[in-house]
This record gives structure tokens, C-alpha cells and sequence, in this order.
């Protein structure tokens, strides 16, 4: 009798931990943003500045004593915003997930969580999510020198980093 509780025991013991083993939590995975908001996902942004899905929670709107909007912003995999500048330049802060910066002319840069660009005033870049994960940002933006310039999309050639290859035309 007790040595079949001690065997109930064992295998109670080692279903918990196998369970525990497969549901191990690892940071900046899809799952995991989604789980741990730091602050609101927001409304799905509807207008074409945005190139896939992605979200914005308004956080602080620019006033005349502070000219300057705060909105978090939640791209899925492989969203991004179009090339765009800001004339009052703009400041990012990763908090989860895997995203990318590039400004025009320059190397994608990788950011993930705890990651903070200072974009200057009027530089042509873009942002958002990686391929695989999400990526959550906070956006800072002056908008006294104006609201942000929205330019063309950012191509699929440009987001991977790969161009296209030259058609040889014999
Ligand atoms: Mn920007």
C-alpha cells in the first residue's frame, strides 16, 4: 500500500515538472509580448502610413506646454511603418519583442527590449517588427516643428536586406 503512493508520489512529481520543463518561459517570443503588456496593445492602426498589422496605444497627446506625443506601438511579425521623418525628430524605447530601425542609406539596426534610438529631425528611416516577432516600442515624438512627413512603403527587397537580382538583358 505505501509503496504504491510513493509510486502515485513519483509519477505526480514527474508529470508537474515535465509540464513545467515544456512551458519554460523565454523572453521576447511571440507568446511572451502578448502576455506581459508593459502598457495597453491599443486599436489597430487602419491608416496606410503601416505596411502589415500593427496597434497604438495614444499614451500622452502633444500639447502647447509639451509638445511632444508619447504612443506605444505593437508590430506583428513582419510589420513596419513606411519610410517617414519627423520634423521635430522622434525617440524610440524597445520594450519587448525583436524589431528593426534603418535610417536612409544606413545598415538595419536590431532592437530588442531596453534598446533606445534617437532619431535626428528630418532623416528618412523606418521602423518595426522583425520577421518572426513581434516588436513593441514606445514612440516620443516633438511635433513642434510639424507632424511626421509619411514617404513611400518599404519594400520587401529593402526590409530583408536582399536586392533584387539584375535581370541580364542580352
Ligand atoms: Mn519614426
Amino acid at each position: 500500500m505505501k509503496l504504491k503512493n510513493i509510486a502515485g508520489i513519483l509519477l505526480i512529481g514527474i508529470f508537474v515538472f515535465s509540464c513545467k520543463a515544456q512551458n519554460k518561459p523565454t523572453l521576447s517570443t511571440k507568446t511572451e509580448s502578448q502576455k506581459s503588456l508593459l502598457f495597453p496593445k491599443g486599436e489597430k492602426i487602419t491608416n496606410a502610413n503601416f505596411t502589415g498589422t500593427a496597434y497604438l496605444q495614444m499614451l500622452i497627446a502633444a500639447d502647447s506646454l509639451n509638445p511632444t506625443s508619447v504612443g506605444n506601438v505593437t508590430f506583428e511579425p513582419g510589420a513596419r511603418t513606411k519610410w517617414h521623418l519627423h520634423p521635430g525628430g522622434q525617440i524610440l524605447l524597445a520594450t519587448d519583442g525583436v524589431g528593426y530601425y534603418q535610417e536612409k542609406g544606413q545598415p538595419k539596426k536590431t532592437l530588442r527590449k531596453g534598446d533606445v534610438i534617437k532619431c535626428p529631425p528630418n532623416i528618412q528611416h523606418w521602423h518595426g517588427a522583425s520577421a518572426d516577432n513581434y516588436f513593441v516600442q514606445v514612440a516620443i515624438t516633438n511635433t513642434q516643428k510639424g507632424v511626421p512627413v509619411w514617404l513611400e512603403a518599404v519594400t520587401d527587397e529593402e526590409y530583408t536586406n536582399k536586392k533584387k537580382k539584375k535581370k541580364h538583358n542580352f
